[in-house]
């Protein structure tokens, strides 16, 4: 099995707050890891353009990325108008082709907002599709199956309803935690944009909180939560589990 991992989420900075100790542990293990969002993050400010902001966010996303050895892709869909539909699948069907993934982690199927779900869907859909030869242009990778596919907590763990997420496999990433919190300190752009728009001044605070509470769980600092997608032809095993128990 190759070992390359691939998140795909919707914003800048959501990787950050989701998946990033365990994208930092795969790192060490000697994954090849792979950080895409779907937007480049081109509503995240309430003074600058959203040519400017997009230009501000990707570079932050990409030096998020380049501290645990991950490369950044944008697929360059817009904020609040990520959908599910015929181009947007096979631009990420295409992505999917060209970085192999065997590991793949997405969107809970229910967010907070719907760019979350629209991507959850796109992920799920691609890691279905990317093998079958003559789905894309780009040429398929030799040995492409369909990769272990897990859903993030939705933001704070809840779903739309207001529900705590029961997660499948929840991993450690208490020493990993350091490298997370740096790699959110990148988008220093959000910081300031939550501040005004959400009127929070605690963009490092809410991650620690939650991964905190994950965490306690398990009887760790810290920890981030999972749920493993298990429908037909998706592998079944808990890969994680098994990497990281
Ligand atoms: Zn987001």
């Amino acid at each position: 099995m190759s070992k390359v991992a691939l998140s795909f989420l919707a914003h800048p900075d959501d990787a950050e707050f989701l998946c990033a100790g365990t994208l930092a542990r795969l790192a060490d293990a000697g994954w090849n890891v792979h950080i895409a969002t779907a937007t480049p993050g081109d509503c995240g400010s309430a003074t600058q353009d959203r040519w400017e902001i997009s230009a501000v966010r990707t570079q932050e996303a990409a030096r998020a990325a380049a501290m645990i050895g991950a490369t950044y892709h944008c697929l360059d869909e817009r904020d609040i108008f990520v959908v599910f539909d015929k181009p947007t699948l096979q631009k990420t069907i295409d992505l999917f082709r060209r970085v192999a993934p065997s590991l793949v982690f997405t969107h809970a199927p229910k967010d907070y907002m719907m760019d979350h779900e629209m991507a959850s869907m796109l992920a799920r859909a691609a890691s279905f599709a990317y093998g079958i030869p003559n789905v894309s242009e780009v040429p398929r990778p030799a040995g492409a199956a369909v990769p272990h596919l897990y859903y993030c907590d939705p933001i704070e763990g809840l779903d739309p309803l207001g529900k705590l997420v029961e997660p499948t496999t929840v991993i450690d990433v208490s020493k990993a935690y350091p490298r997370k919190a740096a790699m959110l300190a990148c988008h220093a752009s959000q910081r300031e944009w939550l501040r005004v728009h959400h009127g929070m001044d605690q963009y490092m605070e809410a991650m620690r909180r939650h991964a905190a509470e994950r965490g306690r769980a398990i009887g760790v600092d810290y920890a981030e939560a999972f749920v493993q997608h298990r429908g037909h032809a998706y592998p079944h095993d808990d890969l994680l589990a098994k990497l990281f128990a």
